[in-house]
């Protein structure tokens, strides 16, 4: 069957197009463009301001939030502040303080360094400044729209440093400010970014509030220590349960690779998502190929606290890092990054793994029986080496065994002749003990009650009595089941049934 349409040239005129006119773009499309790739949501210009107020050596940082920074962003500082003479250039493309020449990006050590953060602000939403430098005895008061100033700058009072307003975010990209009304997930963001950066920049106080809110979310003081701050930003569950790791390379005594110290969660720390507070040269960065490496090394070490919390910072010379691959430099790529990925993910195993090895589990003091030779007071170290088990093969060992009286329940409790289970191997003996103790009145002298416990004593499994008799008591798995092992075997008991 033939569907082809019959050839005529004005067919074929048809079909092939036209090629689109090519022309340049308006400079305000280009800036809206570019301004929606460095800006692309509330928290990274929150990023931006924070690290603008880091630049100015601020040593107090406050940031208060509406709407999740749709409404409202203000990040105020009490940095070096903004000379008057640069207020007219401030927020145009391209002007910056910080970068002169393409080579000073080799070893750039402020934040920022492309003088666009501002600018983009300008184009997606209304920006205000207000700033003051040191020996003025008033600042000025100055607001931007598509990078240039609305107006001349206004004195006003002011405080030290510089306060920066953004007010009505991608107000003028409707998809965008669409797909973000969902304003507490970008709260919860910028949140987590100032908690990420106080507990690096321990010299600095932050703090952020949805505006109008007495309290503040994130509150961190400038302290000394950093276990102190990771305390005061993250909670005392998660910096308790800190080991300190250092890792470093070196090619020579005058020259290293990196190094890198950090604080690593050890098996008491849980969570359902594994946190990750990475700096490379003070930036805070990303880097998915170093997370997945000690994550790997959670797992097969705590299989139980497989989501760790890491707070890494890497040092590296300044040459080896390029700060410039990602437009909201959220990434950075790393010489000799293999090696480092390789190196760190050996430091986090070796110190989890003599952290685990040393774990010291402290038990109540209970008096010891005499007949017992274990000594409660000793603590108990678990070792998975331990050369008491070295003959017995890999699939045999047993961790706990009923037999030592370490591994036995009642040794942990002072024992009473007459009413531990363990102390009389007859059981009706030790039911009728306890019979007699839950009810003083009641006769086991009735045969139907006789009869019950015959009956239960003829339907008993020998196998499952062998192992309640010589299980060891592990611990609570959780509120219902209790933990038991049996020779090679491990139990989980409903207690709850039980009683
Ligand atoms: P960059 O940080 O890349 O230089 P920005 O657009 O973020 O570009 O800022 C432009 C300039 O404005 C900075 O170089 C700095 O001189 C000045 N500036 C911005 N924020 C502050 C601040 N909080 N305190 C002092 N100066 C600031
Ligand atoms: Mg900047």
């Amino acid at each position: 069957m033939d569907t082809e349409e019959a050839w005529t040239p004005e067919a074929e005129a048809a079909a092939v197009k036209e090629p689109p006119k090519i022309h340049r773009l308006e400079e305000s499309v280009v800036n809206r463009i570019a301004a929606g790739e460095v800006i692309q949501r509330p928290v990274s210009a929150v990023k931006e301001l924070v690290e603008n107020s880091l630049d100015a050596d601020a040593t107090s940082i406050n940031v208060v939030v509406k709407d999740g920074g749709l409404k409202l962003i203000q990040v105020s500082d009490d940095g070096h502040g903004i000379r008057y003479e640069d207020l007219p250039i401030l927020c145009e493309r391209h002007t910056t303080s910080k970068l002169s020449k393409y080579e000073d990006l080799q070893s750039i050590k402020s934040m920022g360094f492309r003088g666009e953060a501002l600018a983009s602000m300008t184009y997606v939403g209304h920006v205000t400044v207000t700033t003051i430098t040191k020996g003025h005895l008033h600042g000025y008061r100055v607001s931007y729209r598509d990078g240039v100033m609305e107006s001349e700058p206004k004195a006003c009072a002011a405080v030290k440093g510089t306060q920066i307003m953004v007010e009505n975010l991608f107000y003028n990209m409707i998809a965008r400010r669409k797909t973000l009304q969902n304003s507490s997930d970008d709260y919860t963001k910028i949140v987590d970014l100032l908690s990420r950066m106080a507990i690096h920049h321990t010299n600095v106080s932050f703090s952020c509030r949805k505006h109008g809110a007495a309290r503040a979310d994130v509150h961190s003081i400038a302290t000394s220590s950093r276990l102190d701050s990771i305390r005061t930003v993250y909670g005392v569950s998660v910096a308790s349960n800190l080991v300190q790791l250092e890792a470093s390379e070196y090619n020579d005594s005058s020259s290293f690779v990196f190094k890198m110290d950090g604080y690593v969660s050890n098996s008491n720390y849980v969570a359902k998502k594994t946190t990750m507070v990475l700096f490379v040269n003070d930036r805070l960065v990303e880097c998915a190929p170093l997370k997945r490496a000690v994550e790997i090394v959670y797992a097969a070490t705590f299989p139980k606290a497989s989501k760790p919390f890491i707070y890494m910072s890497i040092v590296l010379p300044p040459e080896h890092v390029d700060v410039n691959v990602h437009p909201t430099k959220r990434e950075v790529s790393l010489l000799n990054q293999e090696l480092i990925v390789e190196k760190i993910q050996s430091a986090v195993e070796l110190k989890l793994r003599q952290s685990n090895d040393s774990r010291t589990y402290k038990e109540q003091t209970v008096e010891s029986s005499p007949s017992s030779p274990y000594n409660p007071s000793k603590d108990l170290h678990l070792n998975p080496s331990g050369s008491k088990l070295q003959k017995v093969p890999v699939n045999k060992m047993v961790r706990t065994d009923s037999s030592d009286p370490a591994g036995r329940l009642h040794a942990y409790v002072q024992s009473k002749p007459h009413t531990s289970v363990a102390s009389g191997p007859n059981l009706s003996a030790v039911r009728s003990s306890v019979r007699q103790r839950r009810n003083l009145n009641e006769t086991a002298d009735l045969t139907s009650i006789q009869e019950l416990i015959d009956d239960v004593d003829r339907n008993c499994h020998s196998g499952l009595l062998d192992i309640v008799r010589h299980c060891s008591f592990i611990g609570m798995a959780d509120d219902v089941y209790a933990l038991l092992q049996h020779n090679t075997h491990m139990y989980l008991a409903n207690v709850v049934s039980l009683s």
